[in-house]
Order: structure tokens, then C-alpha cells, then sequence
């Protein structure tokens, strides 16, 4: 059995959010676990190539997609196949890996592509989709199945709220064999019945679909976080389930990391305190800050209206205003959010508690995440979220909206009903300016508590969050599924 993942990011190599994290750290575990993987991804220009050791290539001329190119190739230990187009469009050969004008064009393309390769395969067959960039794959698994072999398709939900609408137009360009007219019906969005909604493609013809993480699964199936979908989610509730994702522990290990300026120790705890306070020390100089005991706060996101820009705008504010530090290095998502983060650093311009880095820097994060004592985190919904994992295991404390994965990760150190060694952070609920205030008051009085700092510091380096857990549940559902095919 060969567990094919359909993704359009990979860590290391292309990218943009916590998508890539989970390709490259399931797969690492999975193989760990020695399951046979493969990824198959668009070979992008802008793939960091010097990463991979490169393996046989295989073409193929298809009559509407043109030369195709599939380049085996090794990141570590993952096989990958990349897929080089000669398409006049070229699909893959842009600057960046979304937020393209024909982006849906692109990675239909894409699925096409990776099918033809598909069928070819030898074996029996997993296919597990990431997102609707990936689902028609699934679907072209279930309306041409491969001969001779027994194929199942998974669907990863890691957003909702993105669900790839487009026109029949779109797709009819690509195919050359007709597809069924339970396609068609599969495929047509709820809300505007003359277009194609290719998340609910993939919810339909999926044979198990996973979110990341449990509260995600049962809030998609809730008018509010369904996005239109969760009529459909709750019909298929008994193929829904929500694994959490991991964070890879030796690439985010404190101990080891290349790119912070001080290695935290083994336990105990003081050492790990120690080595935190010359990466914040250390930090700080480089900045040209002066050094200070005052609590350091951080922000690494995408700037999106999912992770609540103005929440964290006034997050800043409050965090400003009792004296601490916020550095935030986050990537906007349109114009408008650039301006209201560059319109506080006008605001703040004499105040160097406050810096924004808006790039993003991958080295740079690490620094932040093994300096900064908290990690606020307040979006609006969060299928999973990685960067409160990150944080705990660099001992920087997160403070999170209580929703999603954030909910499943993170407990409250004041919560009576908690158990001790779960109290790893501090939530709020209702996404309002008051509710930021007084958490934030709260974490001050707890940074000023060393005792109970300290103890929630230690619960959070004591947190398990590697794969090793849910890629075994992975195997699970992917061997249950093929048993069923
Ligand atoms: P999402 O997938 O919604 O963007 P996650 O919390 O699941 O959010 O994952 C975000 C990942 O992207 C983390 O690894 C985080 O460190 C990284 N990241 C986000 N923004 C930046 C940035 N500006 N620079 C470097 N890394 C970033």
C-alpha cells in the first residue's frame, strides 16, 4: 500500500503556512512508523531545489495537458514527485505558490497531472488530499478507477473557509475523457448552483475526512464555522473525524536549533530559563534594544482576518501601554491590514517596545519563538494552529482564543477544572478589545509571579505535541479505508 499525498506546499521547499508544516512532519513520522509515502507536489520555480537529491524523471505527453515531467526526488528521507509543466500558461512557474489570478486553473491542472501518474502506480492506493487544491484528484480516483489495484481517496480539511469555486470552463479545458453527471451534482456549490465548489467535490467523494483537530471537526459542522458546508459535514458526520496535528520535535527542538542564539539545555527548567533569557538578551541586541526585564510578546502569523488583525492591534496597544514589548512578524494579506499595523508603528514611532517585521523569515521566527515569554494568538478560528505548539516547546507561554485546535492545545492556568501539568497558557473567548485586556493583564500578573511563570514555562516544555501520536491514528484510518475499497 502506497499512501499518496496531493499537496501544494511541503515545508523546506514551498512555504506559506501551517499546511507545509504538516506534509513534511506527518510524512517524516510516518515514515519513522515505516509506512511507504510518497508526496506528490507541482515543481515550482521557486522550489528550493538545493535541498533535494534528485532521482529518475519520467515524461509523458498528454493529449490536453501537454509534456509532462515527473521528477522523482528525496527531501531527507520523504520521496517526493514533482510535476514540471510546458503548458503555454506556466501553471508552476510563477513567484509565488498561491495568489495567482488563475490559481484554480493551476492546481486542477495539477490534479490532472498527478492522476495521470496515479494510475500508473503499481500498488495499492491511499490517496490523501490537502484542501480543495487537492480534491479532484480524489474525485478522478473514484469515476476512473485504477485496474488491478484496490484505491481509497482522504480528504484533509486544514480550512474551511478556502473552498476553490470555479466554473465548469475551468476544468473542461484539461479533460479528455468525459466525466459523469454525478460529478457535475457533486461538484455544484450550495449557495450558487452554476458553479463548482471543489472543497465539497472532495467532502463527497472522500472515503474518510479529517480535520485537525477535534473542536475544528464538530465546529465545521456549525452554521458558523461550515462556511455553507455544514449541512453536508453533518450528513457525513460518520466519516469526519478530527486528528490533531503535530509539530516535527527535531526540527522545532530548542536543544539543537541552528538558528537561536542559545541552545536550551537538557531539564531542568532553570537551564531552559537561562538559556530563554540570553536568547531574548541576545535578540534585543541585535535589534539595537536595550536590554530589559519587561515581558516580550510575539505575534508570528499570517496577517489574515482569520487571526484577527485589530485583536491583535489592540493586544499591542494594551501590552504597550503597561510597558512590555510586541514584536510582530507577520505577512499581510491585503493592503488594508498592512496600513493599520504600519499606522501603529507612526503611532509608536517613539516608542521601540513595538517592531514589526513584515516578512516572512522563517530563521527569524525561531529567534522570536526562543525569545519571547508569550505567544498571543487570538484568532477568530483556528483549525488547528502550529504556532502555539511551536511556542510551548521554546517555552514562550500562548495566549489563545479558546477555538479549534487552540482550544484542544492549550488550557488555562487559572481553569479550577484543569489538570496541573495541562495548565500551559491562558485563553479568552469572546474576540472583543475588553477580553484581550484583561488576558493580557493576566499574563502580566503572571510574569511577574516567577513561581507560577515558571511552572506553566515548565508545563509547557513537558507538552507532547510530535506526530508520533496522530500519524498512528492516521494509519489507522488509512488502513481502514483501504480494507474497505
Ligand atoms: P496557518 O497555517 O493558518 O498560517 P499555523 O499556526 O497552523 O497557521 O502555522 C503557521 C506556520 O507558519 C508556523 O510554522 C509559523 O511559524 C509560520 N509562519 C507564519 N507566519 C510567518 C512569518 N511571517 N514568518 C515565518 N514563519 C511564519
Amino acid at each position: 500500500m502506497i499512501i499518496t499525498h496531493i499537496a501544494t506546499e511541503v515545508a523546506k521547499l514551498a512555504k506559506v503556512g501551517g499546511l507545509a508544516d504538516v506534509l513534511y512532519g506527518l510524512s517524516k513520522e510516518l515514515i519513522k512508523q515505516k509506512e511507504n509515502l510518497l508526496i506528490i507536489l507541482p515543481f515550482y520555480d521557486s522550489l528550493n531545489s538545493d535541498l533535494l537529491i534528485f532521482g529518475k524523471k519520467e515524461t509523458k505527453t498528454h493529449e490536453t495537458l501537454g509534456l509532462l515531467e515527473y521528477q522523482q526526488a528525496y527531501l531527507e528521507d520523504i520521496p517526493l514527485i514533482l510535476i514540471k509543466e510546458h503548458h503555454q500558461k506556466k501553471f508552476f512557474r510563477r513567484e509565488s505558490v498561491y495568489g495567482e489570478l488563475d490559481d484554480i486553473q493551476r492546481f486542477l491542472f495539477f490534479n490532472m497531472a498527478a492522476f495521470e501518474y496515479l494510475k500508473e502506480l503499481k500498488s495499492d492506493l491511499v490517496v490523501h488530499a490537502h484542501d480543495w487544491p487537492a480534491t479532484l484528484s480524489l474525485a478522478l480516483l473514484k469515476e476512473f478507477p485504477p485496474q488491478n489495484f484496490k484505491s481509497c481517496g482522504m480528504l484533509t480539511i486544514h480550512n474551511m473557509k478556502h473552498q476553490g469555486r470555479c466554473s465548469k470552463k475551468h476544468l473542461e479545458p484539461f479533460l479528455n475523457s468525459p466525466l459523469s453527471s454525478e460529478f457535475f451534482e457533486k461538484a455544484q456549490d450550495p449557495n450558487n448552483p452554476s458553479l463548482l465548489n471543489l472543497l465539497k467535490l472532495g467532502i463527497e467523494y472522500a472515503d474518510h475526512i479529517t480535520t485537525v483537530s477535534p473542536t475544528y471537526s464538530k465546529e465545521i459542522q456549525t452554521e458558523e464555522f461550515g462556511y455553507n458546508l455544514d449541512k453536508l459535514l453533518v450528513s457525513k458526520k460518520d466519516k469526519l473525524s478530527g486528528i490533531l496535528n503535530g509539530i516535527d520535535f527535531n526540527y522545532w527542538d530548542p536543544k539543537s536549533d541552528p538558528h537561536i542564539f542559545s541552545n536550551f539545555k537538557e531539564n531542568p527548567i532553570n537551564q531552559a530559563l537561562e538559556a530563554k533569557k540570553d536568547n531574548k538578551e541576545k535578540l534585543f541586541s541585535l535589534l539595537n534594544l536595550k536590554k530589559s526585564d519587561a515581558p516580550l510578546y510575539a505575534c508570528i502569523t499570517r496577517l489574515d482576518p482569520q487571526k484577527a488583525p485589530h485583536l491583535i492591534a489592540e493586544g499591542i496597544k494594551h501590552v504597550l501601554g503597561k510597558g512590555g514589548y510586541f514584536f510582530l512578524q507577520g505577512t499581510p494579506s491585503s493592503l488594508e491590514v498592512k496600513k493599520l499595523f504600519n499606522d501603529l508603528q507612526l503611532e509608536y514611532k517613539e516608542n521601540l517596545n513595538f517592531y514589526f517585521y513584515e516578512h516572512f523569515d522563517e530563521k527569524f521566527a525561531h529567534k522570536i519563538y526562543a525569545a519571547s515569554d508569550f505567544i498571543f494568538i487570538p484568532s477568530l478560528f483556528e483549525p488547528c494552529g502550529l504556532t502555539q505548539m511551536i511556542a510551548m516547546r521554546y517555552g514562550s507561554i500562548p495566549l489563545t482564543r479558546k477555538t479549534g485546535g487552540l482550544a484542544d492545545t492549550v488550557f488555562d492556568f487559572e481553569d479550577p477544572k484543569v489538570e496541573d501539568i495541562k495548565k500551559t497558557g491562558l485563553n479568552f473567548i469572546k474576540p472583543e478589545k475588553t477580553a484581550v485586556q484583561s488576558l493580557i493583564d493576566r499574563s502580566f500578573d503572571l510574569y511577574y509571579n516567577p513561581i507560577k511563570k515558571d511552572t506553566v514555562v515548565q508545563n509547557c516544555l513537558l507538552q507532547d505535541n510530535s506526530w508520533q501520536e496522530s500519524a498512528q491514528k492516521y494509519k489507522v484510518l488509512y488502513k481502514l479505508i483501504i480494507s474497505k475499497a
